[in-house]
């Protein structure tokens, strides 16, 4: 065989399917050889001591979405396709979001735009529903999905997108129809809204009021509520960002009667708590997410569903504001909760987090860890086996880890432009050493070799079934 463009040699590679010893040899951007004994390559990396993986998938995340008045996110696909590099992601997945009065095809073309002028990592979307008027569901889905976008995320709560049963059934169906997959936001919104005016009423305002106005059941009733219309449709779906195992326990219910739902959940409700929001005066503001993050029972129960196969995905749900932007959470600043902002940054410390508290934590296992964190998004987002697998012919995406990294999170040392992390002070162990993306090195020790633009849209499949069992893979240390 002739030279390589590129070898990693003498690692511990991880997939979702188990763990060996092997070296990986890479030409023109894709993966050629696995074994060993490989050819000489141009560009060769030592990976003794580490472990290698696919490139990461975030699979949820905003950018550059347009917010309500008032209100602006704070990285642009530059900046947070860098914060997602440096933590081991080589392809994100954000939403491209339906205007009402523009058709889906051209709301896409739009965020492609975006995405191919500044990323720097590869980039496919998820279309959000807003408006499933007759036209978009008859004509503008099937030629989105044409276009390479086979997702679609649809909202149970936020007014301005929120659908009925109705529409989501419509979504559904349709979902069933083009095969496709449909996201779903479940939280109760007249749950929430009586609440929520049940304690401005009574004065009560701080930003820790937002997870009293959230609470657990909302979520679970919704979510039981989602799975009953795609078992009437009969179509599989996912239910984005899980926060409590009281809704796992529904998931797991429904899935005991056949019904396909997957399931996704992410860092802030595996790490944080509602005492979180407790902060000094607006400090709180920082950890307003929707759904909020809950206990300490809440956090191990989720852990435990991790370990056990009950999730599908763990994402970021990437949704940076800036602490001091009065676009941003200080928006929120002297007035009622309200007005802050939801959602937190956390592209970069998805990874590192999901190694340090699951894998080096003793609570998965580095093949669950690569399933969760790349392969299944991959599967259920069509972008299998190109993304989130180390196979002969997949893009190569490949990521060194340093399981003796340790390191404590500071803002100053992350990437997006937030002005503050909510794992600010913890102690995170397993970096990446080494971030390949199409066979490029883009990050190599700490120095980043990315350009802005770079990145490359990529087209999505029809989605694939998750591997049933992730939970059978626990042994694969
Ligand atoms: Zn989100």
């Amino acid at each position: 065989m002739s030279k390589l463009d590129l070898a990693v040699r003498h690692g511990h590679v991880a997939t979702a399917e188990g763990m060996a010893y092997y070296d990986i040899g890479v030409r023109d951007g894709r993966i050629v050889a696995l074994g060993r004994d490989l050819p000489a390559a141009k560009v060769e990396i030592d990976a003794s001591g580490r472990v290698v993986t696919p490139g990461g998938i975030d699979s949820h995340c905003h950018i550059e979405q347009p917010m309500p008045a008032g209100v602006r996110l704070a990285d642009d696909f530059d900046s947070a396709s860098l914060s997602a590099l440096c933590g081991g992601t080589t392809t994100l997945v954000p939403f491209a979001v339906q205007e009402s009065g523009i058709a889906l095809p051209e709301t896409l073309a739009e965020y492609r735009r975006r995405a191919e002028s500044r990323s720097r990592l590869d980039v496919a979307f998820h279309m959000v529903l807003a408006e499933p008027h007759a036209h978009a569901l008859a004509h503008e889905i099937p030629a989105v999905i044409e276009q390479g976008c086979t997702s679609f995320k649809v909202y149970m709560t936020y007014e301005g997108m929120r659908l009925t049963d109705r529409q989501i059934l419509e979504v559904l169906a349709v979902a069933r129809r083009e095969g496709a997959m449909t996201m779903v936001h479940a939280e109760n919104a007249d749950c929430i809204d009586w609440l929520t005016d049940q304690l401005l009423a009574a004065g009560r305002v701080a930003p820790h009021e937002h997870a009293a106005s959230r609470p657990m059941l909302v979520e679970r009733e919704a979510a039981f509520r989602a799975m009953a219309l795609a078992e009437l449709v009969d179509v599989p779906f996912l239910i984005v960002h899980v926060s409590s195992p009281e809704t796992v326990a529904q998931i797991a219910a429904a899935r005991a009667r056949g019904l396909h739902v997957h399931a996704e959940t992410c860092p802030q409700y595996l790490l944080l708590t509602a005492a979180d929001l407790h902060g000094d005066a607006h400090e709180g503001a920082k950890y307003v997410c929707s759904p909020p993050p809950r206990d300490d029972r809440s956090r191990e129960g989720l852990w435990a569903a991790l370990a056990t196969g009950q999730f599908d995905v763990v994402s970021s749900d990437h949704c940076p504001f800036g602490f001091a932007d009065p676009l941003g959470k200080a928006a929120g600043l002297g007035r009622d909760f309200t007005c802050i902002p939801n959602g937190l940054p956390g592209v970069e410390t998805r990874l590192p987090l999901l190694v340090s508290e699951g894998v080096l934590a003793g609570r998965l296992s580095w093949p669950q860890f690569v399933a969760l964190g790349a392969t299944q998004a991959a599967r259920l987002y069509g972008l299998y086996p190109r993304k989130g697998s180390l196979m002969v012919g997949a893009d190569a995406d490949i990521v060194v880890w340093n399981p003796d990294d340790e390191r404590v999170v500071s803002n100053d040392g992350l990437h997006h432009r937030a002005d503050y992390t909510p794992y600010e002070g913890m102690r995170v162990r397993g970096w990446p050493e080494w971030v390949v993306g199409r066979g490029e090195v883009l990050f190599a020790q700490g120095r980043i070799a990315a350009e802005p633009g770079r990145g490359r849209v990529v087209p999505c499949d029809r989605p694939l079934p998750p591997r049933p069992g992730v939970a059978a893979l626990a042994g694969g240390k």
